[in-house]
């Protein structure tokens, strides 16, 4: 059992979407079937990590939209079952935002900006993406 799957009437709920003014009425929406999906709203990634701050920028004028905030989310499923979910995901993205699970992203405490897990910090460092720091820690290296 999965609270985050489709439900049966998703034809109602997509033209439902499709009606909605705003950021704010989406967002809404989205709180009223998934209660419990989205967690918080983080502004900016930590100064460690200049790369995800830069590609961030780049998305949002590939969109032509402004920067929005980084959207922490209980879980992002991938699968057909979750069409809903991810209409709420691409509206996010094309508003600016950046869509982010609770197992991907810190928060530090210090500072409140978002820090990649540590996985995903191994990944880009195998990528030699510029990156701020050498070892992986979850807060900046400017608020330990
Ligand atoms: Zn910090």
């Amino acid at each position: 059992m999965n609270s985050y799957k489709d439900p049966e009437n998703k034809i109602e709920i997509k033209q439902k979407i499709t009606t909605l003014q705003n950021l704010k009425e989406i967002v809404d929406y989205a709180n009223e079937l998934y209660p419990s999906w989205i967690i918080s709203y983080v502004n900016r990634y930590s100064y460690d990590y200049p790369h995800l701050e830069s590609n961030w920028d780049y998305i949002c004028k590939q969109n032509k939209t402004k920067r929005g905030q980084i959207v922490i989310v209980d879980n992002i499923f991938e699968g057909d079952e979750y069409s809903i979910l991810k209409i709420f995901i691409n509206i996010f993205i094309l508003s600016g935002f950046i869509v982010r699970s609770k197992d991907e992203i810190y928060v530090c405490e210090k500072c409140n900006s978002a820090i990649p897990n540590k996985e995903t910090f191994e990944k880009m460092k195998d990528s030699n993406i510029e990156m701020k720091i050498k070892e992986w820690n979850n807060k900046c290296s400017s608020c330990l």
